[in-house]
């Protein structure tokens, strides 16, 4: 048996508020929404993190997440602009190792945001942001 909360969500032994199936994904309501209406987009096979997941899935998660974000303003869900979220890594705040795309309503003054470090303000050289880029292109290419 899975331990795995959104495999059981998956499964139906976990309740869960659905807003929307098909064969391969699921989207449900957050139960600890950062906003509400927050809704997370999750494949129904269990993968852990981006690692794993299927490179044609994540393109089927951000469809079913866009048509779910541009429906927002015509519900009752408070939704002046919409963030997606996906978490993959304990580092970047993953806490539930099955991926999902979280889809959360914005409102001006709602309070949410990213906290910047102290060097956020201080922006990097042209040399610095090419090196980086040079490694990404190299690892592309591989
Ligand atoms: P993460 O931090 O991994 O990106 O986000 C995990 C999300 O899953 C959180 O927003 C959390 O509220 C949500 N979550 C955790 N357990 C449950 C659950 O049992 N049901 C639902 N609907 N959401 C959950
Ligand atoms: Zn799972």
């Amino acid at each position: 048996m899975t331990s795995c909360i959104f495999c059981k969500i998956v499964e139906g032994s976990v309740p869960s508020s659905k807003v929307y199936e098909d064969e391969i994904c699921l989207a449900f309501m957050d139960i600890q929404p950062v906003n509400s209406g927050h809704v997370l987009v999750i494949p129904k096979t269990h993968y852990a993190n981006l690692s794993d997941l299927p490179s044609n899935m994540g393109g089927h998660l951000f469809q079913v997440a866009q048509r779910i974000a541009l429906c927002m303003p015509k519900t009752n869900v408070k939704s002046e602009g919409v963030d997606f979220f996906l978490a993959h890594g304990e580092a970047a705040g993953q806490e539930v190792f099955h991926v999902h795309l979280h889809v959360i309503p914005r409102y001006k003054g709602d309070g949410f945001g990213f906290k910047f470090s102290p060097s956020y303000d201080i922006l990097p050289e042209r040399s610095e942001l090419d090196a980086i880029a040079i490694q990404i292109k190299q690892q592309l290419e591989k």
